[in-house]
C-alpha cells in the first residue's frame, strides 16, 4: 500500500495540512509506515468547532424524516466503499479482515439502519399530563440537540466507536467533531471524506493528532457542548474534570477487566472454546475482554488444559490472510507495555501454564505478536488481576465456594464486563445478576446487538450506547409551558393575594 498523507477534514473540506508535524502510523503485523497523519494543534481544532457551530442551525432544523433518510445514506457510502475502508482500517490497527467482516461491520450496519428506521417517530415534542396547573395551559417538553459534539475514540475499534457515537450525535441534530486515536485515524479520515458527498458541510469535521494536543483542545473549547469520549480510564478522569470548567455534558466508555465464572457444571468444551475466546479476541485489545477466570477446583485442572491447546492453536500473521487467527499488539509502546505485565506476573509469582513470550514470525522479524500468555494461581495482590493489561493474557484463579467467586469477580475497580459458564444456563441467570458490571453474559462473551444498551459501572465510566435510546445523551429537555388566561399575571396576584 502506498504511504498516504492524511490531513483533517473541516467544513467539508479534506486537506494535508502542510504546516503540521506528522505521526507515522505502523502496520503492526509487519513493521512497515502504511500512512502519516496530520499531528493536530488547537488552532485546527478551533476551524473544526467553528465549522461544526456554523453548521448546527441548519442541521438542527432539517426534519428528523430528512436526517434519517440521510443515515441511511451513509449505510450505503459504508457498504459501496467497505474494502478500501476494511483495508485502512485492518492495516493500520492489525485488525483481522475476518473480524472486520464478521463482527464489526455488520454490527455497524445493524445499529446504523436501527436509527434510520426509527428516528422519523422518535418523540421529539412530548406532551405529559399536567396536574397541578390550570386547565388553559399548554404545557410541552421538546427534546433538543445540544450543538457541536466532540467525539474522541481509540485505537482498538476505531470505526465502529466512532459510528456507535456519530450516528446518536447526528440523528438527535447535533454537529461533530471526532478526534480519532492518533495511530488509527486514516479509516475515519476516508469516511468523513465521503460522507461529504452526502451531508452538508460543517456536519462532520475531523481532526486527527495527538490527545494531549488536539483531543485537549477539543475538550476544553467553550463551543463544545458535549464530549463523547471512549479510551483508558485515566485519560477518562482527565477529560471529566477539564469537561467540568465548561460544564459540558460527558458520555465515558472506558477501560475494564472482565470476570468470568466457570461453575462445576460447566461444560468443559464449550466454557474452554468460549472463556479462550473471551481474551483472545484481537489478542485482548478488547474492553469487554474477559481477563480473569474464576474456575471451580473440581475442573480447575481440566478446563485449563484445554484451554492451554486452543489458546496454542493461534496463528500470527498477515491481517488480510483468512489463516491469521491471532492479532498483533498494536504499536511497540503497547506491545512493550503488555510484555512489562507478563513479567510482573512472573516476578510475583503467578504460575505460567502457555505462552509469557514474543511470538516470532520469519517473514516479519518487525511485527508485534505475543503468545497467548495464561497464568494460574493468580491473586488478587498481583498487578495482572488488578490493572488492565490490553493484551493476550488470561489471570486464573482455582476457588473452591461460589460466594467466594462472586466477590472475587466484583472486587475490581471496573466493572464492564462479566460472565458465567454453566451447564444450567437459566440457574446461572442468578449468578450473573449478582456481578457489577454493564454487560453480563450466560455461555458466551463478546456478543453484542444494536438493540440493547452498551456502557460501564464502577469505574469503567457512565452513558450508554449502541442502542436507540443512546440518542437522549445527545439530547436535552427543554419545558414549554404557555398560559391561556386572559390575564395570567392579575390570575397569579389574585392567587398570592387570596
Ligand atoms: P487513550 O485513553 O490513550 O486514548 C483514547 C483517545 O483519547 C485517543 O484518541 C487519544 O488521542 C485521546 N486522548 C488522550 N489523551 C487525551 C486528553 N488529555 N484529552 C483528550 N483526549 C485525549 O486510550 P487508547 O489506548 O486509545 O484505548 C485503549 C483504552 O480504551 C482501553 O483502556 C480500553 O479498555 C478502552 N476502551 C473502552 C471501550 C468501552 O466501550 N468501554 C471501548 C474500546 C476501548
Amino acid at each position: 500500500m502506498a504511504i498516504k498523507v492524511q490531513g483533517h477534514v473541516i467544513n467539508g473540506e479534506h486537506k494535508a495540512q502542510q504546516s503540521s508535524a506528522y505521526i507515522d502510523v505502523i502496520n503492526p503485523a509487519n513493521g512497515e509506515i502504511v500512512a502519516q497523519t496530520t499531528a493536530g494543534t488547537a488552532e485546527e481544532v478551533d476551524k473544526a468547532v467553528a465549522a461544526a457551530k456554523a453548521a448546527f442551525p441548519g442541521w438542527r432544523s432539517t426534519p428528523a424524516s430528512e436526517r434519517a433518510a440521510l443515515i441511511a445514506r451513509i449505510a450505503l457510502v459504508l457498504g459501496a466503499n467497505l474494502e478500501e475502508l476494511i483495508e485502512l482500517e485492518c492495516s493500520c490497527t492489525g485488525i483481522l479482515a475476518s473480524r472486520m467482516a464478521s463482527f464489526d461491520v455488520p454490527a455497524l450496519m445493524q445499529i446504523i439502519q436501527t436509527f434510520a428506521e426509527n428516528l422519523e417517530d422518535y418523540p421529539f415534542v412530548e406532551y405529559p399530563p399536567v396536574r397541578t396547573l390550570p386547565e388553559a395551559h399548554d404545557v410541552k417538553v421538546f427534546k433538543e440537540p445540544l450543538g457541536v459534539c466532540g467525539l474522541i475514540s481509540p485505537w482498538n475499534a476505531p470505526l465502529f466507536v466512532t459510528f456507535v457515537k456519530m450516528i446518536p450525535a447526528l440523528a438527535a441534530g447535533n454537529t461533530v467533531v471526532i478526534k480519532p486515536s492518533e495511530s488509527s485515524s486514516v479509516a475515519i479520515v476516508r469516511v468523513a471524506e465521503l460522507l461529504q458527498s452526502i451531508l452538508p458541510p460543517g456536519v462532520v469535521n475531523v481532526v486527527t493528532g495527538y490527545g494531549r494536543e488536539a483531543g485537549a483542545a477539543l475538550v476544553a473549547h467553550p463551543d463544545v457542548a458535549k464530549i463523547s469520549f471512549t479510551g483508558s480510564t485515566n485519560t477518562g478522569r482527565m477529560i471529566q474534570r477539564t469537561a467540568a470548567d465548561t460544564m459540558k455534558r460527558v458520555t465515558l466508555e472506558l477501560g475494564g477487566k472482565g470476570a468470568g465464572i466457570a461453575l462445576p457444571d460447566a461444560p468443559i468444551e464449550l466454557t474452554a472454546r468460549g472463556a479462550t475466546f473471551a481474551f483472545l479476541f484481537h489478542a485482548g485489545q478488547v474492553c469487554i475482554s474477559g481477563t480473569r477466570l474464576f474456575i471451580h477446583e473440581s475442573i480447575h485442572d481440566q478446563l485449563v488444559a484445554r484451554m492451554v491447546e486452543l489458546a496454542a492453536a493461534l496463528k500470527p500473521g498477515s491481517q488480510f490472510d483468512p489463516q491469521t487467527t491471532l492479532a498483533p499488539m498494536a504499536f511497540k509502546t503497547h506491545y512493550d507495555r503488555v510484555m512489562g505485565y507478563i513479567d510482573s506476573a512472573k516476578e510475583q509469582g503467578a504460575t505460567l501454564v502457555c505462552g509469557g513470550e514474543p511470538m516470532v514470525v520469519p517473514d516479519a522479524p518487525e511485527s508485534l505478536f505475543i503468545q497467548p500468555t495464561i497464568f494460574t494461581d493468580v491473586t488478587d495482590d498481583m498487578r495482572i488481576y488488578r490493572e488492565e493489561i490490553f493484551g493476550p493474557v488470561l489471570s486464573v484463579i482455582k476457588y473452591s465456594d461460589v460466594d467466594d467467586a462472586i466477590r472475587m469477580a466484583n472486587d475490581s475497580c471496573y466493572g464492564l464486563s462479566a460472565g458465567v459458564w454453566s451447564g444450567d444456563p437459566i440457574a446461572a441467570q442468578s449468578i450473573a445478576r449478582q456481578l457489577e458490571a454493564g454487560t453480563v453474559w450466560v455461555n458466551e462473551w463478546h456478543a453484542l446487538t444494536g438493540d440493547v444498551s452498551f456502557g460501564g459501572m464502577k469505574q469503567s465510566g457512565y452513558g450508554r450506547e449502541i442502542n436507540m435510546a443512546s440518542i437522549e445523551s445527545y439530547l436535552e429537555s427543554k419545558t414549554y409551558l404557555t398560559s391561556f388566561e386572559t390575564d395570567p399575571a392579575a390570575k397569579a396576584l389574585q392567587g398570592l393575594l387570596h
